[in-house]
């Protein structure tokens, strides 16, 4: 049953694609909650802030790259219930971007192939979308 006193929370992630069809993983730096476990990248989308305009800014914020909007496709959508929250989780698909994904906020990095991606320990939001992306990629 669905607990209607938990707030909502809402989080972009983008399924970052290379020419192998790798998508690139980041991982949950010390002192963050969930530290250790990897994510798609992405982040909580401000108030008056469209979910891509937020993807848009967390991609440049961590990791460098500019996303036109034109280049981010809406994909399918997470949900999870954490103890505090109710997580809705927009997954976007981006193929072309300009400048080298790097760690701006010292966060690891990884391309990985999503049939993979179980070797990645992730937050329970995100295990249900990596078959979705084995099935896509
Ligand atoms: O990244 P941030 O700490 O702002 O995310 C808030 C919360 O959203 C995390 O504590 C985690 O519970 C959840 N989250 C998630 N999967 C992600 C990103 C965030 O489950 N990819």
């Amino acid at each position: 049953m669905t607990d209607k006193t938990l707030p909502i929370l809402l989080v972009t992630a983008c399924a970052l694609v290379d020419s192998d069809g790798r998508v690139l993983l980041t991982q949950r730096p010390e002192g963050k909650s969930l530290a250790g476990l990897w994510e798609f990248p992405g982040g909580k989308v401000e108030p008056n802030e469209t979910p891509e305009a937020s993807l848009i800014r967390e991609l440049q914020e961590e990791l460098g790259i500019t996303v036109k909007p034109a280049c981010l496709a809406p994909l399918t959508f997470a949900s999870h219930t954490y103890e505090k929250f109710h997580l809705l989780m927009p997954l976007f698909i981006c193929r072309r971007y300009e400048g080298m994904p790097r760690s701006m906020e010292g966060q690891a990095l990884k391309w990985v192939h999503p049939k993979d991606m179980r070797d990645y320990p992730m937050p329970a939001a995100d295990i249900p979308l990596i078959p979705f992306l084995i099935d896509l990629l």
